[in-house]
């Protein structure tokens, strides 16, 4: 058996940040019950549970849930099957 190597979580952290530091209203996400593809801002959103809770428009099925509390927050996406986030292209490298 091959062993393939891998890299700490913490390399996560620059790629991530710049994915969740964007406007989340301009991503898509798929709805991993109906399949359907839409702006994140058209989901419908609950905001009267103990936290915030996106549904799909299109089938009803929750997408996201956001819990906020005063330290930490959880964001529970399993709902969606992506999110498309639009970011700045990438520049090649320039030789040196
Ligand atoms: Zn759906």
């Amino acid at each position: 058996m091959t062993e393939m190597s891998y890299l700490d979580g913490n390399m996560l952290d620059g790629p991530l940040r710049e994915l969740l530091a964007v406007d989340l209203s301009a991503a898509a996400g798929r709805c991993a019950s109906c399949g359907t593809v839409g702006p994140m801002a058209g989901l419908r959103v609950y905001a009267h549970a103990p936290g915030l809770v996106g549904r799909c428009p299109a089938c009803a099925e929750v997408m996201l849930r956001l819990v906020r509390a005063p330290d930490r927050a959880w964001l529970d996406l399993r709902g969606a099957t992506y999110l498309q986030v639009p970011v700045p292209p990438t520049v090649p490298p320039s030789p040196c």
